[in-house]
């Protein structure tokens, strides 16, 4: 029986990867700040709830102790994530960005995906098939954003892009230093949830697809992989 956490499930393409996995078999623990949205949540998916709130260490390290208590961890999937917009759902430009947007937006992408992996290491490393999948995005490409000619060199934001290409970073490093485990970033694609005020042009169906993929690979799949559906992306 293959046990997974995935944080910020509560809602969004969490959610319905939650959803997927405990459909596919897994013990599912649907990490979420909110306990009134985790647990209704949970409840709707036959999950198990836990308190997660990325950003606090305390609430971090006791969702740990419990995964643990209760028979440890086999797949961790860091979803939990923020991207700041301006009034309008517009995306900030470059100059209007501070040091503390920055900030907000590392706390959660960058610093909760760390905090999250340090708790749950222990854990991880007593399974069997261990899994990571750090949900990126394509905006992290420092390729894509710099390429002209890329669909995605208009965005001209500098906290998210920025935050997710230290995510990628985290998986490259994360991977070389934990061989035994297969620790992956992906790119949902562009998908209607809150975070982009539902523009998004994919369905959380699609969009949760590359999550739920690499949720389940075994032993022999990739690892300091960065990937969408059709495979590799450039960095
Ligand atoms: P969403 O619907 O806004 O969901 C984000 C989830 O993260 C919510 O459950 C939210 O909880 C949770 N969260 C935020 N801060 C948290 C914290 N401090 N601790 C724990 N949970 C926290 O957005 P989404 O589109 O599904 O985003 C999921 C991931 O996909 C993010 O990492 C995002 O960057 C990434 N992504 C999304 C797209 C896209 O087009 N949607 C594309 C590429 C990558 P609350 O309900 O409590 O706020």
């Amino acid at each position: 029986m293959t046990t997974t956490l995935i944080t910020g499930a509560n809602k969004g393409l969490g959610f319905e990867t939650a959803r997927r996995l405990v459909e596919a078999g897994h013990t599912v623990y649907l990490g979420a700040r909110n306990a009134e949205r985790g647990r209704a949540a949970a409840e709707r998916l036959g999950a198990r709830f836990v308190q997660l709130d990325v950003t606090d260490d305390a609430s971090v390290r006791a969702a740990a102790k419990t995964v643990e208590a209760e028979g440890g961890l086999d797949v961790l999937v860091n979803n939990a994530g923020i991207e700041v917009r301006g009034e309008n759902n517009s995306i900030p430009a470059a100059a209007d960005t501070t040091a503390d947007e920055m900030r907000t937006v590392f706390e959660t992408n960058v610093f909760g995906v760390v905090r999250v992996l340090h708790a749950f290491l222990p854990l991880l490393r007593r399974s069997e098939a261990p899994v990571v999948v750090n949900v990126s995005s394509g905006l992290a490409s420092l390729t894509a954003l710099s390429e002209p000619d890329s669909p995605a060199h208009f965005y001209q934001a500098v906290a998210y892009p920025t935050s997710k290409t230290a995510v990628n970073m985290i998986t490259v490093q994360y991977a070389k230093a934990f061989p035994d485990m297969r620790i992956n970033a992906v790119e949902p694609g562009f998908t209607a949830t809150d975070l982009n005020g539902r523009t998004g042009s994919q369905s959380v169906e699609q969009g949760a697809e590359i999550i739920v993929r690499m949720a389940q690979i075994g032993p022999d799949g990739p690892t300091g992989a960065y990937l969408d559906l059709d495979g590799p992306l450039p960095w």
